[in-house]
């Protein structure tokens, strides 16, 4: 199963991720973290990137699509992967549809979870963090004994500008804006299957299921 996975924030795109990983015995390819690991493993690659990111650089299209190259032809991508945030230009869906010709590779589903953002907002901006060790609530689905205060440390409990309504409709106009495109361009290739977000762990993991039957 070689899929791309696709989700606005806070639609529990990991904990589904982390379903598929299991149920298919392939691993789950976030650009970020292979980034980082060629960084820390010192590899050509990461060295490569670093002088980019050093000189205050995105890091290129192409470097990211040699570093997934060389991802994909580690023994655990035999049967597949679970690409995570990548592509999200239509420059670097291009660049992934020739590395895959290349390889001889083809791409079975791009998985896009839908989602409501009100319910979006409604759960993102439930988060609480403590001032003191880090630790993060949600009133909604995993909320401290005391609305305000940490169960761990005692320390105060307090909303990050990151879970603010304001900042979380921002970031989602900014993932409507980047994915719409790509959705089109695989819709072409005939690749979209939708589904809904919105539900309990079971019941989007059942609607997965179904999607890629
Ligand atoms: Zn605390």
């Amino acid at each position: 199963m070689k899929m791309i996975l696709i989700g606005p924030p806070g639609v529990g795109k990991g904990t589904q991720a982390k379903l598929l990983v299991k149920k298919y015995h392939i691993p789950q390819i976030s650009t970020g973290d292979m980034l980082r690991s060629n960084i820390r493993n010192d590899t050509d690659l990461g060295q490569l990137a670093k002088t980019f990111m050093n000189a205050g650089k995105l890091v290129p299209d192409n470097v990211i699509l040699d570093m997934i190259r060389t991802r994909f032809s580690e023994a655990d991508c035999r049967e597949g992967y679970i690409l995570d945030g990548f592509p999200r230009t239509i420059p670097q869906a291009e660049g992934l549809d020739l590395l895959l010709n290349k390889i001889g590779q083809k791409l079975d589903v791009v998985l896009v979870m839908t989602a409501n953002p009100e319910e979006i907002i409604r759960r993102l901006s439930s988060r609480r963090s403590c001032r003191e060790c880090g630790a993060v609530y949600n009133l909604l689905f995993s909320p401290p004994h005391s609305a305000d205060i940490c169960d761990h440390c005692g320390g105060e409990l307090y909303q990050r500008d990151d879970d603010k309504p304001a900042t979380i409709k921002n970031r989602l106009n900014v993932y409507e804006r980047q994915t719409a495109p790509l959705i089109e361009f695989y819709q072409k290739m005939n690749l979209i299957r939708k589904v809904n977000g919105m539900g309990t762990i079971s019941e989007v993991g059942e609607g997965i299921r179904k999607a890629l039957e």
